[in-house]
């Protein structure tokens, strides 16, 4: 098993008519995905925005649970927080990751909807456990990751009950049960 890494997109995502576009960070996806990240041993979270402007309000959460009156008030929360990392594309992130890891990642991308090139949840896993290969999940904001993303990444997850009526979760628990999939200690 090699690392896993999280990444939640802020573009290039739709929005609900299809169009491109740069969504804003909100604070309960910093917080929630990365306990999730946490739980499951996800080596660390990343937030890609373009937006510097944006990048205050990561900061200003951070550092309150990081260094500030919060890491004492809420421990686990500075712990699972300590996980997140801001960049402004999805390349500077895969720089980062080539310098800890000394290799390119292989991407997985997610989507509520299915494509014919769709893996399933288990081949994936067996994938990444039998790798040493670090991973990277990409999971989307708005309405969903960039068709060119889902396109080019080496790996399309199926999607999470494709057959339900209603396929709009929220992106922190798809991400919860995203990772529950493929990363769950099992008996
Ligand atoms: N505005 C929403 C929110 O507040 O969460 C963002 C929705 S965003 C499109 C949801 C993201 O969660 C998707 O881009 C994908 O990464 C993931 N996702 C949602 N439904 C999914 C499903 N059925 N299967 C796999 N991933 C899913």
């Amino acid at each position: 098993l090699g690392s896993v890494y999280v990444a939640l997109i802020h573009y290039p995502v739709y929005d609900r008519k299809r169009l491109p576009i740069t969504t804003s960070i909100k604070g309960i996806d910093l917080h929630d995905i990365s306990r999730t990240c946490k739980t499951y041993g996800v080596k660390a979270y990343y937030v890609v925005q373009p937006l510097e402007s944006q990048h205050t309000l990561a900061k200003r959460i951070s550092e309150y649970w990081q260094d500030g009156p919060g890491g004492q008030f809420n421990a686990n929360r500075k712990e699972a927080l300590e996980l997140l990392r801001v960049t402004k594309t999805i390349e500077e992130m895969e720089r980062r990751i080539i310098e800890e890891e000394g290799q390119e990642p292989i991407y997985i991308s997610t989507d509520g909807r299915s494509l014919p090139w769709s893996q399933p949840f288990e081949k994936v896993r067996e994938n990444i456990l039998r790798s040493d290969r670090p991973f990277v999940i990409l999971l989307g904001t708005g309405d969903g990751l960039d068709e060119a993303i889902l396109k080019e990444t080496d790996i399309f997850l199926e999607p999470i009950q494709p057959k339900a009526e209603f396929n709009h979760l929220s992106v922190r628990s798809a991400a919860a049960i995203i990772l529950d999939r493929l990363l769950a200690d099992r008996e």
